[in-house]
């Protein structure tokens, strides 16, 4: 199927009010504008090399999330053009966006990122943390915290992808507002569980572009 065809088929069967992130990490440019030209405009990386790019390369009304580990010396190079961060794991972190944002003068949408997943090495903060991280942002005038993102456990197992997805829609519930409402779970395999639970943002990479290598 192409790239364009997958869009459709995939916005014929979730509601209009999802966002759907085609995440285009490794993919070529020639595969951006092909969903780009079929309407879609956000499209998500992991890698601010790879990001900057992009984004040099091709149309710039595009809207460019972040979604992998973001190394604090890296963030003055994206800060001008990002859409939204969704990974934002750490007060170091936050301070560094919120450095930057000042001098370019914006102020930047973010998502604090929890560690939803049992797995070990998986980034983001732990659910006790969550109230001091948004305390926290409170005080930061060029960080405006949209919600949260959540990645689930890599297995087959729905109960668990189903409880961790549960757990951070019940923090995200706590915390929703007119401005803090965005809750960005789901990725291809996982998505449709993401939304029964209350995801309103979905990263999706391989059922859009095809497997990666
Ligand atoms: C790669 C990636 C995705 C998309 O993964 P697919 O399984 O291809 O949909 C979503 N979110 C993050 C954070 C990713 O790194």
């Amino acid at each position: 199927m192409s790239i364009t065809k997958n869009l459709n088929h995939l916005y014929r069967n979730i509601s209009n009010d999802i966002v759907v992130v085609a995440v285009s990490k490794t993919k070529p440019n020639e595969d951006i504008l092909e969903a780009y030209n079929s309407g879609h405009k956000s499209f998500g990386e992991n890698k601010v090399q790879e990001l900057i790019e992009k984004h040099n390369a091709l149309p710039k009304d595009i809207e460019w999330h972040f979604i992998g580990h973001l190394q604090r010396n890296k963030v003055k190079n994206i800060i001008k053009f990002i859409h939204l961060i969704h990974s934002v794991d750490s007060y170091k972190l936050l301070n560094e966006i919120n450095k930057r944002a000042k001098n370019e003068n914006r102020v930047v949408d973010c998502l604090i990122q929890v560690k939803i997943a049992t797995e070990e090495n998986k980034y983001g903060f732990n659910f006790e943390e969550i109230d001091d991280v948004i305390n926290f942002s409170k005080n930061l005038k060029h960080i405006n915290v949209k919600g949260f993102m959540g990645m689930s456990t890599l297995t087959n197992d729905n109960n668990i992808i189903n409880n961790e997805f549960s757990k951070l829609q019940n923090i995200f519930k706590n915390y929703k507002s007119k401005t803090l409402n965005i809750l960005s779970m789901g990725m291809s395999n996982d998505y449709n569980l993401a939304i029964e639970n209350g995801s309103n943002m979905i990263r999706l990479g391989s059922i859009i572009f095809g497997k990666r290598n």
